[in-house]
């Protein structure tokens, strides 16, 4: 059998079969050796009987100790009896509903038993333990297995055979993606060996080194599709934005003091734009950090240095209450600032890339698309990205292109934890916002079940008629079969109909035209509004410090750092804020909601949302553009994430075209995996 095989020739799998295992991505050979095991299950200890205890799981080794007897019990269930001694002890076994079994039992003198030990008073006993002969290949006992993610109609047993007996039956080896003078240097098993200690594990430490190799692997091939994908960066020089020393003025003209870590922040952004080396940093802060006056600093200094500089936001809602903002701020030193998004008219569209190609405003505010599109940019020299979580790399790898010789500036307000930072921006300078603008109340955040409904609608209208406003949160728009989640727009309709008919409750969800949404904003920000149920649009940067209360249902359907940016909306101004979790219990997500309950800190939140999930769900690594991790773990293999970042960088620094044979492998895996970010650099 070859690596391209299909699997519906390995001994045990037919068509059937072959379409649960295709449930699981596998259709060939190397696909089901690549369908690594997420852990392991020890049966490998046998015991003497005369040492069992109680309630143990074991597997214990011997022969009959005399007859097989099968009846049948009431209910018509057979039972099946026998007695096994291993010269230690004589132990009883009970199988239900297992009649083949005492054909079994004649089949090999000695028998392996795997199950949990009772003790009846003076003998002991297992029930429907695994049995099988003592010796013999695929074996379930005595030995250590594999345990595979798998799918509904494919057990472990059938997942463990099928990839032990295609590696017995391979006659070609997979080849080997890791370049040899790698595996060398890293000491690094080989790819068949390490197949074998995945699939026939003999020792926790052999399986723990296949792991390694295969997550170093998988990094490594994610590290390299990253840093081919954004080749050109380092290749083109940025324009110097000289002039910083203005930002003094700038600060003097704000309503308030920036606060410390702001201006550290400043400073080092600074630093970075005054050389021809394109800045390339990521600024971190949590919600409320102020890292728009950040950005604007910075805008400010490239607006004075004669150049543009464009802020690119996720959302049309963020985008134009971001133009909102540094209009405002910027007419008071007589620079324009331009939006481009996708809500205005064609002509005001026209209007809007006119002023952006003629350079007469410096200041270009957008959503991503429209700026990416066909506009052209006189002079950009500084392109700032806020809520880059919401990007692909792709996406931020094609704006990058788009200012030629921009420095670049990401701004996130989800801390991303390092070792996803690493992976996802490499050489990436980080800049971290660690510090709220002073006044700053923690929001009070409880957890609720549906029994306390009721009052917290009422503390909902205490609120608003203390003269503030609340935010509802909905996960989704339109009934979905596998969440219970409520729809916005018939909630709305109940509540304005049941609890709330006297108040001014409004829905803004994605399916409402731009012109819409802005209306609704508006009229929120002006209090027009109480209530604003919302699905997670309103998850990004909207600003009204007016509302302080926020109820979000199916709480347990959100990520926690999702939780976070929805809290964030609250808590802006000076009154106190709280936020109301109604969740549907269950252990994870109480304890999922205990964190958020007793922390603000987005950073602790955030690691905690990485362990608890996985780095699969994790705010959504493809949301990222990444190819999902199988067998790599984001919160535990730092150092190998490391070690991949530092080996892809020097596969790149001595091949730079990865033209040797022993890269080719690695490229074309490369290739396959980065199918979507493969528009730049060498994976054209
Ligand atoms: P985020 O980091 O979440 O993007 P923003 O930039 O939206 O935060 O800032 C949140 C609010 O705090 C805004 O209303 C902004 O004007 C205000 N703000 C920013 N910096 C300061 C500061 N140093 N002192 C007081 N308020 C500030
Ligand atoms: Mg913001």
């Amino acid at each position: 059998m070859k690596p391209e095989t299909s699997i519906q020739y390995i001994k045990g799998i037919g068509e059937a079969r072959a379409k649960s295992f295709a449930r699981l991505g596998i259709s060939t050979v190397r696909d089901l050796l690549y369908h690594f095991p997420r852990g392991l299950e020890d049966r490998s200890e046998i015991k003497p009987i005369s040492e069992l205890m109680d309630g143990e799981t074991v597997c214990v080794r011997g022969c009959l100790a005399g007859d097989v007897k099968t009846y049948r019990a009431r209910g018509r269930k057979s039972v099946t009896q026998a007695r096994i001694s291993d010269g230690s002890s004589i132990m009883r076994i009970t199988w239900f509903n297992a009649p083949y079994i005492s054909e079994t039992l004649h089949k090999s003198p000695e028998f392996t038993f795997y199950g949990k030990v009772a003790y009846k008073g003076n003998y002991f006993e297992m029930t429907n333990p695994v049995t099988e002969p003592a010796s013999g290949e695929n074996r379930k006992t005595g030995r250590l297995l594999p345990v595979y993610p798998a799918t509904a109609g494919l057990s472990q047993d059938q997942i463990r055979n099928a990839a032990s007996t295609a590696l017995l039956t391979l006659d070609k080896p997979l080849e080997d993606i890791v370049p040899e003078s790698v595996q060398k240097k890293l000491n690094l098993k080989p790819i068949m060996e390490a197949l074998i200690d995945l699939h026939t594990p003999k020792s926790f430490e052999s399986f723990e080194a296949a792991r390694y190799r295969f997550a170093f692997e998988e990094l490594l091939v994610l590290q390299m599709g990253i840093r081919l994908s954004g080749n050109e960066r380092k290749n083109y020089s940025a324009t110097p934005i000289r002039n910083v020393k203005c930002i003094q003025e700038f600060a003097k003209a704000l309503p308030f003091e920036l606060t410390n870590a702001q201006k550290r922040v400043i400073n080092e952004i600074c630093k970075d734009i005054q050389k021809n080396t394109p800045m390339n940093r990521l600024v971190q802060g949590d919600v409320g950090s102020g890292k728009t006056m950040v950005a604007a600093a910075a805008m400010y200094a490239a607006a004075n240095s004669g150049y543009q500089a464009v802020l690119m936001a996720p959302t049309e809602i963020l985008a134009i209450q971001h133009y909102k903002n540094l209009s405002k701020l910027f007419s008071l030193f007589g620079i324009e600032t331009t939006l481009l998004c996708g809500g205005m008219s064609a002509s005001e569209k026209r209007e809007a890339k006119e002023k952006i190609k003629s350079g007469s405003s410096p200041i270009v505010v957008g959503t991503h698309a429209l700026i990416t599109d066909d506009t052209v940019f006189k002079n950009a020299a500084l392109v700032i990205t806020d809520e880059q979580h919401r990007f692909g790399v792709r996406q931020r790898l094609s704006l990058t292109e788009k200012g030629i010789g921009a420095h670049t500036l990401v701004m996130t307000a989800t801390p991303i934890p390092r070792t996803l930072s690493l992976i996802l921006y490499g050489d990436l300078d980080v800049s971290v916002i660690d510090e709220l603008p002073p006044g700053r109340k923690p929001i009070e955040t409880y957890s609720v079940g549906e029994r306390k409904r009721k009052s917290a609608y009422a503390f909902l209208r205490k609120n608003i008629e203390e003269g503030r406003q609340a935010y509802i949160v909905c996960p989704l728009i339109e009934e979905s079969e596998t969440l219970t989640a409520k729809s916005a727009v018939e909630y709305a309709e109940k509540l304005k109909a049941t609890v709330f008919p006297d108040l001014s409750v409004e829905v803004m969800h994605g399916r409402l035209k731009a012109s819409e949404r802005q209306d609704i904003m508006s009229r929120f920000a002006q209090g027009e509004i109480n209530i604003l149920v919302s699905t997670t649009v309103i998850e990004v940067g909207v600003d009204v410090p007016n509302a302080t209360v926020m109820l979000i249902e199916n709480a347990e359907c959100f990520g926690l750092s999702q939780l976070h940016q929805l809290r964030g909306r609250i808590g802006r101004g000076s009154h106190d804020s709280y936020c109301i979790l109604f969740s549907q219990g269950g252990r994870i997500a109480d304890e999922r909601m205990k964190i958020m309950c007793e922390t603000n800190d987005g950073f602790k939140i955030s690691e905690k949302d990485l362990e608890l999930r996985g780095p699969g769900e994790f705010f959504g690594i493809r949301q990222h553009g990444l190819p999902e991790l199988k067998i790599a773990n984001l919160s535990t293999d730092m150092r190998i994430v490391s070690m991949a970042g530092k080996t892809a960088e020097e596969i790149i620094l001595s091949d730079p075209q990865l033209e040797l044979p022993e890269n080719q492998k690695l490229l074309s895996c490369v290739k396959a995996r980065f199918l979507e970010v493969s528009e730049n650099g060498v994976l054209n």
